[in-house]
Protein backbone atom coordinates (compact mmCIF):
# COMPACT_ATOMS: atom_id res chain seq x y z
CA UNK A 1 0.00 0.00 0.00
CA UNK A 2 1.30 2.93 -0.55
CA UNK A 3 0.63 6.49 1.38
CA UNK A 4 1.09 9.98 0.39
CA UNK A 5 2.74 11.55 3.64
CA UNK A 6 2.14 15.50 3.51
CA UNK A 7 4.31 17.06 6.02
CA UNK A 8 6.47 20.00 6.18
CA UNK A 9 7.99 19.36 9.55
CA UNK A 10 10.76 16.90 8.98
CA UNK A 11 11.08 15.62 12.63
CA UNK A 12 7.12 14.25 12.66
CA UNK A 13 7.57 13.20 8.99
CA UNK A 14 10.62 11.37 9.45
CA UNK A 15 9.16 9.15 12.53
CA UNK A 16 6.03 8.43 10.63
CA UNK A 17 8.07 6.85 7.62
CA UNK A 18 9.40 4.74 9.83
CA UNK A 19 6.81 3.67 11.53
CA UNK A 20 4.84 3.24 8.62
CA UNK A 21 7.65 1.62 6.30
CA UNK A 22 7.86 -0.97 9.45
CA UNK A 23 4.55 -1.92 9.16
CA UNK A 24 5.15 -2.62 4.90
CA UNK A 25 3.57 0.89 3.69
CA UNK A 26 5.54 2.39 0.96
CA UNK A 27 6.14 6.11 1.44
CA UNK A 28 6.19 8.88 0.02
CA UNK A 29 7.17 11.89 1.33
CA UNK A 30 6.04 15.68 0.38
CA UNK A 31 7.00 18.69 2.14
CA UNK A 32 5.21 21.21 0.43
CA UNK A 33 1.20 21.70 -0.84
CA UNK A 34 2.67 21.69 -4.31
CA UNK A 35 4.95 18.59 -4.10
CA UNK A 36 1.85 16.65 -2.53
CA UNK A 37 -0.54 17.60 -6.13
CA UNK A 38 2.37 16.65 -8.23
CA UNK A 39 3.06 13.41 -6.62
CA UNK A 40 1.75 10.48 -8.30
CA UNK A 41 -1.21 8.08 -7.69
CA UNK A 42 -1.60 6.85 -4.13
CA UNK A 43 -3.58 4.81 -2.27
CA UNK A 44 -4.35 7.15 1.30
CA UNK A 45 -2.90 10.27 2.08
CA UNK A 46 -1.57 11.74 5.57
CA UNK A 47 -1.98 15.10 5.40
CA UNK A 48 -0.99 18.27 7.39
CA UNK A 49 -3.32 20.36 7.92
CA UNK A 50 -0.80 23.49 8.85
CA UNK A 51 1.86 23.71 5.01
CA UNK A 52 3.55 26.79 4.30
CA UNK A 53 2.02 28.49 1.27
CA UNK A 54 -0.43 26.69 0.13
CA UNK A 55 -2.54 25.30 2.40
CA UNK A 56 -3.90 21.65 3.46
CA UNK A 57 -6.96 22.58 2.37
CA UNK A 58 -5.56 23.39 -0.67
CA UNK A 59 -4.15 20.33 -1.12
CA UNK A 60 -7.68 18.35 -0.28
CA UNK A 61 -9.46 20.76 -3.05
CA UNK A 62 -6.97 19.90 -5.64
CA UNK A 63 -7.02 16.12 -5.31
CA UNK A 64 -10.80 15.90 -4.66
CA UNK A 65 -10.29 17.23 -8.16
CA UNK A 66 -9.17 14.08 -9.48
CA UNK A 67 -9.61 11.54 -7.08
CA UNK A 68 -11.23 9.59 -4.32
CA UNK A 69 -8.27 8.54 -2.38
CA UNK A 70 -8.67 8.86 1.55
CA UNK A 71 -7.67 11.45 3.35
CA UNK A 72 -6.54 11.87 6.77
CA UNK A 73 -5.79 15.15 8.16
CA UNK A 74 -3.11 15.58 11.39
CA UNK A 75 -3.80 18.63 12.43
CA UNK A 76 -2.37 20.36 15.35
CA UNK A 77 -5.16 23.60 15.89
CA UNK A 78 -7.66 22.05 17.84
CA UNK A 79 -10.27 25.24 16.39
CA UNK A 80 -12.88 22.55 15.07
CA UNK A 81 -13.55 25.07 12.25
CA UNK A 82 -10.29 23.93 10.78
CA UNK A 83 -11.05 20.26 10.94
CA UNK A 84 -14.33 20.73 9.71
CA UNK A 85 -13.80 22.74 6.55
CA UNK A 86 -10.97 19.90 5.95
CA UNK A 87 -13.69 17.86 6.26
CA UNK A 88 -16.11 19.63 4.17
CA UNK A 89 -13.98 19.75 1.23
CA UNK A 90 -13.51 16.10 1.07
CA UNK A 91 -11.30 14.70 3.75
CA UNK A 92 -11.78 11.51 5.24
CA UNK A 93 -11.10 11.78 8.58
CA UNK A 94 -8.53 13.57 11.07
CA UNK A 95 -6.55 12.88 13.95
CA UNK A 96 -5.37 15.46 16.21
CA UNK A 97 -1.48 16.07 17.44
CA UNK A 98 0.26 14.47 19.51
CA UNK A 99 -1.70 11.24 18.78
CA UNK A 100 -0.42 8.45 19.23
CA UNK A 101 1.49 6.11 16.35
CA UNK A 102 -1.14 3.13 17.04
CA UNK A 103 -4.18 5.27 17.03
CA UNK A 104 -2.88 6.94 13.66
CA UNK A 105 -1.79 3.31 12.40
CA UNK A 106 -5.90 2.02 13.08
CA UNK A 107 -6.65 5.04 11.22
CA UNK A 108 -5.10 4.35 8.51
CA UNK A 109 -6.45 0.53 8.67
CA UNK A 110 -9.85 1.78 8.63
CA UNK A 111 -9.89 4.42 6.02
CA UNK A 112 -7.95 1.62 3.77
CA UNK A 113 -10.29 -1.05 4.40
CA UNK A 114 -13.43 1.47 4.12
CA UNK A 115 -12.19 2.72 0.81
CA UNK A 116 -11.63 -1.65 -0.70
CA UNK A 117 -14.90 -2.41 0.98
CA UNK A 118 -16.47 0.68 -0.63
CA UNK A 119 -17.56 -1.64 -3.76
CA UNK A 120 -20.65 -2.73 -3.58
CA UNK A 121 -22.22 -5.11 -0.38
CA UNK A 122 -25.77 -3.06 -0.24
CA UNK A 123 -26.62 -5.01 2.85
CA UNK A 124 -24.85 -3.92 6.58
CA UNK A 125 -25.87 -5.98 8.89
CA UNK A 126 -25.06 -4.93 12.53
CA UNK A 127 -25.70 -7.34 15.66
CA UNK A 128 -28.97 -5.41 16.37
CA UNK A 129 -30.14 -4.10 12.89
CA UNK A 130 -29.77 -4.67 8.89
CA UNK A 131 -29.44 -1.82 6.30
CA UNK A 132 -30.40 -2.82 2.67
CA UNK A 133 -29.40 -0.13 0.56
CA UNK A 134 -30.93 -1.31 -2.62
CA UNK A 135 -34.07 -1.84 -1.19
CA UNK A 136 -34.42 1.30 1.11
CA UNK A 137 -35.04 -0.90 4.08
CA UNK A 138 -34.02 -1.22 7.47
CA UNK A 139 -35.04 -4.81 9.88
CA UNK A 140 -34.53 -5.38 13.16
CA UNK A 141 -35.30 -8.80 14.38
CA UNK A 142 -36.68 -9.34 10.73
CA UNK A 143 -39.13 -6.58 11.56
CA UNK A 144 -38.99 -3.62 9.32
CA UNK A 145 -38.34 -0.50 11.18
CA UNK A 146 -40.15 2.32 10.04
CA UNK A 147 -38.17 5.32 9.37
CA UNK A 148 -39.79 8.25 8.07
CA UNK A 149 -38.12 9.70 4.64
CA UNK A 150 -35.49 12.28 6.34
CA UNK A 151 -34.64 9.79 8.88
CA UNK A 152 -33.56 7.03 5.90
CA UNK A 153 -31.59 9.60 4.10
CA UNK A 154 -29.74 10.10 7.00
CA UNK A 155 -29.52 6.61 7.97
CA UNK A 156 -28.62 6.15 4.17
CA UNK A 157 -25.83 8.70 3.91
CA UNK A 158 -24.02 7.37 7.07
CA UNK A 159 -24.14 3.66 6.15
CA UNK A 160 -22.91 4.70 2.47
CA UNK A 161 -19.60 5.64 4.41
CA UNK A 162 -19.16 3.22 7.27
CA UNK A 163 -16.72 4.45 10.06
CA UNK A 164 -16.18 7.91 7.98
CA UNK A 165 -16.69 10.97 9.86
CA UNK A 166 -19.69 13.04 7.50
CA UNK A 167 -19.86 16.13 8.84
CA UNK A 168 -23.37 18.13 10.18
CA UNK A 169 -22.94 20.37 6.74
CA UNK A 170 -22.44 17.43 4.46
CA UNK A 171 -25.76 15.96 5.85
CA UNK A 172 -27.54 18.79 5.76
CA UNK A 173 -26.27 19.74 2.20
CA UNK A 174 -27.59 15.59 1.15
CA UNK A 175 -30.43 15.95 2.93
CA UNK A 176 -31.95 18.76 3.07
CA UNK A 177 -30.04 21.24 0.81
CA UNK A 178 -28.10 23.92 0.66
CA UNK A 179 -30.45 26.37 2.06
CA UNK A 180 -30.26 24.52 5.17
CA UNK A 181 -26.56 24.02 6.11
CA UNK A 182 -26.74 26.09 9.21
CA UNK A 183 -29.73 23.81 10.57
CA UNK A 184 -27.48 21.53 13.16
CA UNK A 185 -30.62 21.77 15.44
CA UNK A 186 -32.89 19.80 12.44
CA UNK A 187 -30.21 16.89 12.84
CA UNK A 188 -29.49 16.78 16.31
CA UNK A 189 -33.88 15.81 16.36
CA UNK A 190 -33.69 13.39 13.75
CA UNK A 191 -30.59 11.88 14.86
CA UNK A 192 -32.31 10.80 18.46
CA UNK A 193 -35.57 9.52 16.74
CA UNK A 194 -33.44 7.21 15.11
CA UNK A 195 -31.52 6.55 18.04
CA UNK A 196 -34.67 5.70 19.66
CA UNK A 197 -35.62 3.15 16.77
CA UNK A 198 -32.35 1.71 16.42
CA UNK A 199 -30.01 1.84 19.01
CA UNK A 200 -30.03 -0.77 21.78
CA UNK A 201 -29.21 1.97 24.53
CA UNK A 202 -30.18 5.20 22.41
CA UNK A 203 -28.84 6.99 25.57
CA UNK A 204 -25.65 5.19 24.65
CA UNK A 205 -25.14 5.33 21.38
CA UNK A 206 -22.93 2.16 19.65
CA UNK A 207 -23.73 2.80 15.94
CA UNK A 208 -24.34 6.12 15.67
CA UNK A 209 -22.18 8.73 16.58
CA UNK A 210 -21.74 11.53 17.29
CA UNK A 211 -18.35 13.71 16.98
CA UNK A 212 -19.54 16.97 18.70
CA UNK A 213 -19.59 20.16 17.21
CA UNK A 214 -18.12 18.27 13.78
CA UNK A 215 -20.88 15.66 12.27
CA UNK A 216 -21.54 12.17 12.66
CA UNK A 217 -19.95 8.78 11.76
CA UNK A 218 -21.97 5.23 11.52
CA UNK A 219 -19.86 1.97 13.01
CA UNK A 220 -21.20 -0.72 11.75
CA UNK A 221 -19.02 -2.76 14.31
CA UNK A 222 -20.74 -1.32 17.09
CA1 LIG B 1 3.19 21.73 9.73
Amino acid sequence: MRVLLVEDDRRVASALRTALGRRGYEVTLAGTAADALAAGPTDLVLLDLGLPGLGGIDVINGLRGWTSVPIIVLSVRDSDAVKVAALDAGADDYVTKPFSMNELLARVRVSLRRQQAHSDDPVIRTDHFTIDLTKQLVTANEEIVHLTPIEWAIVEMLARNPGRLVTQRQLLQQVWGTMFEDQANYLRVHMSAIRRKLEPDPGRPRYFITEPRVGFRFLAEG
